[in-house]
Order: C-alpha cells, then sequence, then structure tokens
C-alpha cells in the first residue's frame, strides 16, 4: 500500500510542479500584443513588461501607445516598441508581423487581442458592420496567424486568441461581435487539431473571459448585466499565466463562465431563460 501511495504523491508532485507557472517563463520572449493601446490589452503589456519580456505593440492610437511603450519600459521590458494601423486592414495586419521578423528576430507569442467597436443592443440588420467586424476581430487574427507561423515553429512558440463568453454562448445584443467570437473558436480549435496531427509544436491559447472592467466594456454593458466586472490586471495575468502553461483553453472567471457553458450543454432553455433582459434604457433605444 505504502509504495503505490508513495507514487500517486510523487504523480501529483510531478504533475503540479510542471503546471506551475512562473514569470522566468516569459523572461526574454518576444511577443506581440494586439490591441495594446488600452484595456486588458495595455494590461498584458505591463506585466509581459514586469517579467522582461520583448514587446510589439500595436493598436490604432498612436499617442496611447506612445505612453503605453515608455511605461514598459519604466517596469523592466528587455525592449518595447509599437506600430499603429488599423487591422480592418490585413497588410497592416501582416506588416507588424514583419516588424516582429525584422526589429525582434522572429517570435515567441502572438497575443491576438483587438476587438472592433460595435454596439450593444438589438440587431439592427446592418450587414455592412457584421462584415466589418469580421474584418477586424476574425480575418486579421487568421492574417497575422498565417504570416507568423514560420517563426512561430522556429521558436515552438504560442498564440493567444482572446475570446469571450459570447463565443461560445449565444446572448442578446452582441449578436455581431458574438458571431465574430464564435468564428474565431471554429478557426483556431480546428487549427489546433491540425497542429497535433501535423507533430507542430506551436500552442494555442483561447481564452474565454466573462465581464471585465475595461471603459469599453463597462459603458455598454453594466446597464444590463448584472455582475460585477472583474478586475482587467487580474484578468491580464490569468492570460499570461495560460499561455505561458500552454493550456488549449482558459476561463476567466472560471465560477462566472463555467456555469452558463454547462447549462449550454444540458440545459439550453433554462440558459435562454436566464440569460440578460433589456434594461428599460435599451427597450427605449430599440422603440
Ligand atoms: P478595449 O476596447 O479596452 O481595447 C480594444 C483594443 O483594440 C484597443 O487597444 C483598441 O485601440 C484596439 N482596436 C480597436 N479597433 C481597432 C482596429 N480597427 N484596429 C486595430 N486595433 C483596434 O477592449 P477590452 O480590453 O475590453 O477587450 C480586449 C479583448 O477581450 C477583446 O478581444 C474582447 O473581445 C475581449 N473580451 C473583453 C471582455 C470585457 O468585458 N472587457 C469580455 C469578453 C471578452 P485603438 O482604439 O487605439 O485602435
Amino acid at each position: 500500500i505504502l509504495i503505490p501511495s508513495l507514487g500517486l504523491v510523487l504523480a501529483f508532485w510531478f504533475y503540479s510542479a510542471r503546471d506551475t507557472f512562473k514569470p522566468e517563463m516569459l523572461r526574454g520572449k518576444r511577443v506581440i500584443v494586439t490591441g495594446a493601446s488600452t484595456g486588458i490589452g495595455e494590461q498584458m503589456a505591463y506585466h509581459l513588461a514586469r517579467m522582461g519580456s520583448h514587446l510589439l505593440l500595436t493598436a490604432r492610437t498612436e499617442a496611447k501607445l506612445q505612453n503605453v511603450v515608455r511605461r514598459c519600459l519604466e517596469l523592466g521590458a528587455a525592449s518595447a516598441r509599437f506600430v499603429s494601423g488599423t487591422m480592418e486592414d490585413m497588410a497592416f495586419a501582416q506588416h507588424v508581423v514583419r516588424e516582429a521578423q525584422t526589429t525582434l528576430g522572429g517570435l515567441d507569442m502572438l497575443i491576438l487581442n483587438h476587438v472592433g467597436a460595435s454596439y450593444f443592443g438589438f440587431f439592427d440588420g446592418d450587414v455592412e458592420h457584421v462584415r466589418k467586424l469580421l474584418e477586424i476581430n476574425f480575418l486579421s487574427y487568421v492574417a497575422m496567424t498565417t504570416s507568423a507561423l514560420p517563426m512561430l515553429k522556429e521558436s515552438e512558440g504560442s498564440i493567444v486568441v482572446v475570446s469571450s463568453m459570447a463565443g461560445k454562448v449565444g446572448f442578446p445584443f452582441t449578436v455581431p461581435y458574438s458571431a465574430t467570437k464564435f468564428a474565431l473558436d471554429g478557426f483556431f480549435s480546428s487549427l489546433r487539431q491540425e497542429f497535433t496531427i501535423q507533430s507542430i509544436n506551436v500552442s494555442i491559447t483561447l481564452c474565454i473571459l466573462g465581464f471585465i472592467d475595461t471603459e469599453r466594456a463597462v459603458r455598454a454593458a453594466a446597464e444590463v448585466l448584472a455582475e460585477r466586472p472583474a478586475p482587467r490586471d487580474e484578468c491580464a495575468l490569468e492570460i499570461l499565466k495560460g499561455a505561458a502553461l500552454r493550456r488549449r483553453e482558459l476561463y476567466y472567471r472560471y465560477s462566472s463562465t463555467r456555469l452558463p457553458l454547462l447549462l449550454r450543454d444540458c440545459a439550453a432553455e433554462l440558459l435562454d431563460y436566464l440569460g440578460p433582459r433589456p434594461s428599460p434604457f435599451l427597450a427605449a433605444v430599440a422603440a
């Protein structure tokens, strides 16, 4: 009895040790963070800077990126620079990846986090908006991944895809956004399987986030969502831990994201019934 028990304890210890995040895991790593001028992306940049990574940041607003880069250097980034531009333009998405090749000499982690502006309310029938949002939130992720793959294969690196509960469960008021996030799941979950079949050692971490306290999200959803938003700096750190440990999926916060998923699979009608309902404000907007 003693020997098998000892074996179990040792196996458990080995498994836990293997699974422990250490900031050194990201020291010296060459990382692209998209959507890094505000919100969760900005916080990821600061955490990575404290861990001593090389950073290439991108978003549209140059003035904000300049400040984020300055702060990253103060916090201890091995290096930090930015490229500004819009992810509506696939040529720009590919250009950012080429910048990593030129300035960092390769890439260890591609963090796809940016999100285009959308509305929070009933679907308004604007097909052009859906197309544009798909380009920003989905196609540019595909374009960057495709361009970065040779470098990531060489470094046996990681792709981090920031998604949402709205990319796993259909909620009201975010129809175009939700469509783009479901598309990410389809693309990257299939690609992960192909990597396994082809023995490509590039991890893909799909991050399923609940309500986070970024300005954009609070402004859009605080009216409708009853739950308190989770802190963006903690969320950013959890994403990086999941990425460093090469997790396939990450749920933040676990408690608020897993229950709806469980219901989706075993009691979808109940989930529909419990979903968010319009506030008087939204009802007025829709009227
Ligand atoms: P923010 O709105 O705070 O940040 C979005 C970032 O994307 C900004 O840096 C913005 O910079 C950039 N961006 C917007 N449009 C474009 C564009 N056309 N081209 C290039 N960059 C662009 O978002 P969050 O931090 O809240 O969200 C980050 C990620 O987390 C997103 O993928 C989002 O879907 C996901 N998420 C967030 C949740 C939340 O509650 N906050 C919940 C679930 C998922 P700029 O304007 O300078 O271009």
